[in-house]
C-alpha cells in the first residue's frame, strides 16, 4: 500500500465525443497502476462532487449560473473548445472535489495525487482550452478558507501556459514595483512576487510559476510569478535545468505550505499539441525534481494531471502513470 492517496472516479471520463483531448485516459491510468503493481485498490479513494459554495470561492455566479442552466452563449462554448453539455459541467464539478480531496490529503500525508483535473485555463468568468472550472483555484481557496494555508505556490508544467491562474491568482506586487520581462533567453529567472513575509497574516497569498512553450496557446499570457516561455524543441537537460533554477529562485522568495503541482504529459516531443521534445525519461525526471524539492522544503504536494496529447495514448497513459511512481519512490 502506498503510503499516500490517489483520488478517482470513474466519472472523471469527460463525455466530449471524438475530440483530441483523450478523455477515456484517466480510466486508462488508472486500469494501468493497477495492471502494473505500482498501486492497488486500497491506495484509491473516491471524491465527491465540489458544492456551488467552493466553485464560487473562483468563479462568477453568472458563470456558474449559466454552466448549470445550459445558457452559454455560443462563443462562450466556442471558447472552451469542448462541447457543452450537463453530464460535462458534472465532470468538472468532481473534478474539482477531486482536487479540493487531493488538496486536503496532501496536507495530511505529505502528497497526494488527483487522477485528473489540472484546468488551468479556466477563466472566473468563462471557460478556455478545454478548462471549464479552474480545479486547482478551487482547491487552493477552500483549503483557505477552511484555514488550513496562507501560501500555496502552484508549479505548472503543462506544455501551456497557465492562463487562468495568473488571472485568479496574480503576482502580489507593492505598488510601483517594476514588472520584470519575462525571458528565457538568459538564466536569470524574473520573479514577479513580493517576499511572503511583506503580506498580512491570514491573506491568501499563491505564488505562480508556469514552465510553458512560448510558441503555443493561449496567445496572450497573463504574468505569473514566474514565467519561462521555453523555445521551442527544448530538451530533457534544457527544460530541467530551467525548472530547478525555477523553484531555487521561487523558493527563496515564498515559504509555501502548499505545492499545487500540474504535472503535464504534453512537453512530450511526440505530442499532438506541444512543441517541445522531451522524453519520457525526461519527464519522470521532471516529475521527481518537482517532488523532491517540495520534501527537501517539506512542503506538501498536491498533484493534478492537466494535458497530454500524445499521438499514442498510452504513452500519455505511461507519463501520467510515471508521476504516481515519482512519488511512490520519493515519498516511501
Ligand atoms: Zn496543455
Amino acid at each position: 500500500m502506498l503510503p499516500f492517496k490517489l483520488i478517482y472516479s470513474d466519472d472523471y471520463y469527460l463525455p466530449i465525443g471524438a475530440h483530441v483531448f483523450p478523455a477515456e485516459k484517466y480510466r486508462l491510468i488508472h486500469k494501468r497502476l493497477l495492471e502494473s503493481g505500482i498501486t492497488e485498490p486500497g491506495d484509491f479513494i473516491t471524491p465527491k462532487p465540489a458544492h456551488d459554495e467552493d466553485i464560487l470561492l473562483v468563479h462568477t455566479r453568472e458563470y456558474v449560473q449559466k454552466l448549470k442552466t445550459g445558457t452559454l452563449s455560443a462563443q462562450e462554448e466556442l471558447q472552451m473548445e469542448v462541447p457543452y453539455s450537463l453530464e460535462l459541467v458534472k465532470a468538472f464539478w468532481l473534478a474539482a472535489g477531486g482536487s479540493i480531496l487531493a488538496a486536503d490529503m496532501a496536507l495530511r500525508d505529505g502528497v497526494a495525487c488527483n487522477i485528473g483535473g489540472g484546468f488551468h485555463h479556466a477563466m472566473p468568468d468563462h471557460g478556455e482550452g478545454f478548462c471549464v472550472i479552474h480545479d486547482v483555484a478551487v482547491a487552493i481557496k477552500r483549503m483557505h478558507q477552511e484555514g488550513k494555508i496562507d501560501r500555496a505556490m502552484t508549479v505548472d508544467c503543462d506544455v501551456h501556459n497557465g492562463n487562468g491562474t495568473a488571472v485568479i491568482f496574480p503576482p502580489k506586487l507593492r505598488p510601483g514595483h517594476p514588472l520584470p520581462s519575462a525571458s528565457a533567453s538568459s538564466r536569470d529567472i524574473h520573479t514577479r512576487h513580493e517576499d511572503h513575509f511583506a503580506h498580512p497574516v491570514g491573506e491568501l497569498d499563491v505564488f505562480t510559476i508556469s514552465l510553458h512553450q512560448a510558441h503555443n496557446y493561449p496567445v496572450v499570457k497573463p504574468p505569473s510569478s514566474i514565467d519561462i516561455n521555453l523555445p521551442d524543441g527544448t530538451n530533457d537537460d534544457e527544460y530541467l535545468g530551467w525548472l530547478d533554477q525555477s523553484l531555487s529562485s521561487a523558493f527563496r522568495h515564498f515559504a509555501p505550505e502548499l505545492l499545487c503541482y500540474m504535472a503535464g504529459a504534453d512537453p512530450y516531443k511526440e505530442d499532438q499539441l506541444g512543441g517541445l521534445a522531451m522524453t519520457i525519461e525526461g519527464l519522470k525526471k521532471r516529475d521527481e525534481l518537482v517532488m523532491r524539492v517540495a520534501k527537501e522544503h517539506k512542503v506538501p504536494v498536491m498533484v493534478t494531471y492537466a494535458g497530454g496529447y500524445a499521438r499514442h495514448v498510452e504513452d500519455t497513459v505511461t507519463i501520467h502513470c510515471n508521476t504516481v511512481l515519482a512519488a511512490k519512490e520519493i515519498f516511501s
